[in-house]
């Protein structure tokens, strides 16, 4: 087991996502660590875990009623070494600079296993885009955009959404960026159908985790037909990961926002997923609207305090966490295993906690990291960037085709970095281990810069 370098700690004690982050990747690559001694003398996992440069800007905005508004705008440009910084934007009052580093870092070996030459980075702010006016909004993204622009670029660095931020807020962000170089580039991805986005951009994390799931199921001979899942969150993943499930044969039960979960036993079919995608990307509703429509659901709201999440107290077979980091906890993953779970696939970012994570590795349960199951989203966004310098668009299903390639690439990677390793099976340090690597030789080979 490769330590911490003890920079993380001691420079950044406080910064405990991202020292889990960083954590999670160190343990696993300490065998690497051993076999390579060229990166111990090179200072690999010293340089991996210092961002090449983060931004921290002021963003003053004028709300409705004439207030001024002031947040705090981020952007960590984490590693360059296999292409330009590319990771989410993310708006949520929860946002730090630990947040942030945490989703640069993972960026970093999750886009080096699309095999695509994207570096990687994260950024976002601390406003709540909850309850406020599509106006409001639009100043928001605007002033943010205002210091942003210098800072990004096609070849430089390539924000797209997270949580908060869709297509609604990439198009305000889109527009002021043009205004302000009076350049039409590929400088974000998840852009509008219309304007230089791609075909299933919006479903790829999700369709890309089920095809991971398919992959991993297969493996020991099973399907996804006639599984119930256990699906959290009903953002832009949680719905595409519903969806694939619902065509594949699966029957999901539940969804949730921060307020609370729904549990419907009779399964979310397409009609009812309908219904969530307008609540959810037009009214910007609460998930609780779903039992209004469909009174045999039941409604939960959630339970901060509690030490157990209640959406992870159904028995399901498969579970697809798609909602924020740490959701899954030790307590609610053995709530998980002995209701029978056969695997779980992480279609948020660093959804399950290292125990939860050791727990599930621990009963051979097929366990997928986000770092692979969701990179789908990232992929796709990739393939946005090659479409906008080609100046072509694909069908979608040139698109899904590709999607499944790199799907099916990342998880047969994964399993031959882990057989590689001596851990057959170990999802977790295969995505790591191979993740890594690809970094640290490109690193290896640029010199100390
Ligand atoms: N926020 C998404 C993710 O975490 C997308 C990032 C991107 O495409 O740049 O994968």
């Amino acid at each position: 087991m490769t330590e911490m370098p003890q920079s993380t700690q001691v420079r950044d004690p406080h910064e405990n996502e991202f020292i889990q982050a960083v954590s999670d990747v160190m343990t696993s690559v300490g065998p690497v660590m051993d076999k390579t001694p060229e990166y111990r003398r090179h200072g690999i996992t010293e340089r991996i875990v210092e961002p090449e440069r983060i931004i921290t800007f002021r963003v003053p905005w004028m709300d409705d009623m004439d207030r001024v508004r002031v947040n705090r705008g981020f952007r960590v440009e984490m590693n360059s070494a296999i292409g330009p910084y590319k990771g989410g934007l993310r708006f949520h009052p929860s946002v730090n600079q630990s947040i942030l580093k945490f989703l640069a870092f993972e960026h970093v070996l999750k886009n080096a296993l699309t095999t695509l030459p994207l570096g990687g980075g994260a950024g976002g702010t601390d406003f709540e885009p909850k309850g406020k006016s599509d106006g409001e909004v639009m100043r928001f993204c605007q002033s943010f955009m205002a210091e942003l622009f210098r800072h990004i670029g096609a070849d430089t660095d390539v924000p797209e959404g997270d949580i908060g931020v869709g297509s609604r807020e990439i198009g305000y962000l889109f527009g002021m960026y043009r205004k302000l170089r009076n350049r039409f580039t590929g400088v974000l991805t998840g852009k509008g159908l219309g304007w230089g986005g791609s075909l299933i951009r919006p479903e790829a994390a999700g369709f890309g985790c089920v095809y991971f799931s398919a992959q991993m199921l297969d493996t020991r001979k099973d399907t996804l037909e006639r599984k119930t899942c256990l699906v959290s969150g009903s953002g832009n993943v949680a719905q595409a990961t519903t969806r694939k499930l619902i065509e594949m044969g699966a029957k999901v039960v539940t969804l949730s926002d921060s307020s609370g979960h729904i549990y419907d036993e009779q399964g979310i079919d397409a009609d009812k997923l309908a219904f969530v995608k307008r609540l959810k990307n037009i009214r910007r509703g609460r998930i609780s609207e779903y039992i209004d429509q469909y009174a045999h659901a039941v409604y939960t709201p959630a339970a901060p305090d509690q030490a157990t999440n209640p959406l992870w107290r159904h028995r399901a077979q498969c579970v697809f966490p798609c909602a924020t980091q740490n959701e899954i906890n030790k307590q609610d993953a053995y709530l998980l295993i002995n209701n029978n779970v056969k695997l779980v696939c992480e279609g948020a970012s660093m959804p399950c906690t290292a125990n939860a994570q050791d727990i599930f590795i621990d009963k051979k349960i097929l366990y997928a990291p986000s770092k692979a199951a969701n990179a789908g989203g990232v992929a796709v966004s990739g393939l946005e960037l090659t479409q906008n310098s080609i100046r072509l668009s694909w069908l979608g299903e040139e698109v899904d085709n590709r999607l499944k390639i790199i799907m099916k690439g990342i998880h047969d990677t994964c399993l031959a970095a882990a057989d590689a390793y001596g851990r057959p099976g170990n999802y977790l340090m295969g995505a790591n281990i191979a993740g890594f690597i690809k970094v640290a030789d490109a690193m290896l080979d640029q010199g100390l810069v």
